[in-house]
């Protein structure tokens, strides 16, 4: 199996933490998320370990709220110390509604509306990390309204192009993201910041992107925040007292795929940065990362059930599922590769090439194309691997399709913490 928590029970059955799958699906219907939570928890732990054990006092990982926002998932990164990114006042408002302190909340987003600017001030959000000099303008009339001093991170880009899809690339200079380095442009940033009433320059963030699996991608981002951080040093004589470094490594999505072993990982980039900042003569400042896909996205699988196979001789056979792209749009968008398993069937030989598609009225719905699983039945149970991350987070009601439960294992027990969406939701919004 793909991952620790995952085997296969005495009746055949794929066991998730020890649960049926099967036993899931029958109890809480499917399309089913379901979250092993013990495994997410170890996920935090090794990043919190980490970053205490090899970067100065208030460094911390921050769970990147975007690749999985529901109120229940707050409660378990408050409890392994962790902060939280936020991108939007409705991630804010789901994180505070969770009981989640506003002072770890750190607010992104590339194009923060008035409003938002405004509602993230109103509700004492710790960090800004302002993406732009429009933001940072109106974040300052803002917090002089108020008369409060907000504290903040500029966002810059390093201009890196780590190999992963252009799609989650954002370190590049040609991004709608932060302020290029390599132009001028966010040492004018940082000046015009510095000299802003309202709000106070902490330091400086910037991602690369995401699924990234050489820790040397984020060994030259450091130098890189590093030459840029001496380079404000020596002009403008401002001293950053943190760098947050983003998000970005990767899971492993099927077999073959790399395991990245993020304690070692911190270690190498803290001990690179260590090193960099004596060279420099440049106090080692505290240290911020954004994990998302690396915290959630192994901990979670999806549910379905099996419903029409259609085989096409001479070309393929299709295993129908009752979600797909509505639930996880990852393979339509990207092309995503999943591990996809017969949990009704999980000892039986994985002989059956497919192609499984999803139920909307597009031809692009599809979960995984050409792979082979145990030849299913209408009913079975298949579960996809790794859609912790980016899933239920990306999930729409195109073709009215209704958004799945989600189910957190925890203790060897589940637990509904999502309830399934119904009509009645939908039509709610109708006037
Ligand atoms: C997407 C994103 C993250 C999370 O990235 P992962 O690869 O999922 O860890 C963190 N920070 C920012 C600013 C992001 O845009």
């Amino acid at each position: 199996m793909l991952y620790s928590n995952l085997s296969v029970n005495d009746l055949g059955h794929l066991a998730i933490a020890g649960i049926d799958a099967c036993e899931l699906a029958e109890t809480f219907g499917t399309p089913l998320y379901v979250l092993d939570e013990d495994r997410m928890r170890g996920k935090c732990r090794t990043y919190v370990e980490a970053m205490r054990n090899y970067l100065p006092v208030g460094s911390m990982p921050l769970f990147a709220s975007k690749t999985l926002c529901f109120k229940g998932i707050y409660p378990v990164v408050q409890s392994e110390g962790m902060g939280a990114d936020v991108v939007s006042a409705g991630e804010i408002a789901t994180a505070l509604a969770a009981g989640f302190p506003a002072d770890l909340l750190y607010f992104h987003g590339s194009n923060k509306t008035d409003a938002e600017i405004a509602y993230g001030v109103a509700k004492g959000v710790g960090h800004f990390v302002v993406d732009n000099v429009d933001e940072l303008e109106a974040l300052s009339r803002e917090a002089q309204s108020r008369g409060i001093t907000q504290k903040v991170l500029l966002r810059v880009t390093v201009g890196l192009d780590p190999h992963t899809l252009a799609a989650i690339n954002t370190g590049k200079v040609d991004s709608q993201f932060g302020v290029p380095i390599e132009t001028g442009q966010a040492l004018q940033f940082v000046r015009q910041a510095l000299a802003t009433p309202g709000v106070e320059v902490e330091g400086y963030h910037s991602h690369i992107g995401s699924q990234i699996f050489e820790a040397t991608s984020f060994c030259d981002q450091v130098d890189r925040l590093l030459a840029f951080a001496c380079d404000v040093r020596d002009e403008l004589g401002f001293v950053a007292g943190a760098f947050n470094l983003g998000g970005g490594f990767a899971v492993p999505y099927v077999e073959g795929d790399a395991q990245v072993d993020i304690a070692a990982n911190i270690k190498a980039i803290s001990e690179h940065l260590k090193k960099g900042c004596e060279e420099a003569n440049y106090p080692m400042p505290r240290i911020l990362t954004e994990p998302g896909r690396s915290i959630v996205a192994d901990s979670g699988v999806t549910l379905y059930s099996a419903g029409r196979i259609k085989t096409i001789e001479g070309y393929r056979s299709y295993v129908m599922v009752d979600g797909g792209m509505t639930d996880n749009p990852r393979y339509a968008l990207y092309k995503s590769a999943y591990t996809v398993l017969n949990a009704s069937r999980a000892n039986a030989p994985e002989d059956f090439a497919c192609t499984i598609a999803g139920r909307c009225c597009e031809s692009g719905d599809r979960i995984a194309e050409d792979i082979c699983i145990a030849k299913p039945e209408r009913g079975d149970v298949i579960a996809v691997l790794t859609t912790g991350a980016y899933n239920y987070a990306m999930s729409s009601n195109y073709n009215r399709v209704l958004r799945p439960a989600l189910v957190m294992i925890s203790g060897g027990k589940a637990r509904l913490a999502v309830r399934r969406q119904t009509v009645e939701d939908l039509l709610d919004l109708e006037l």
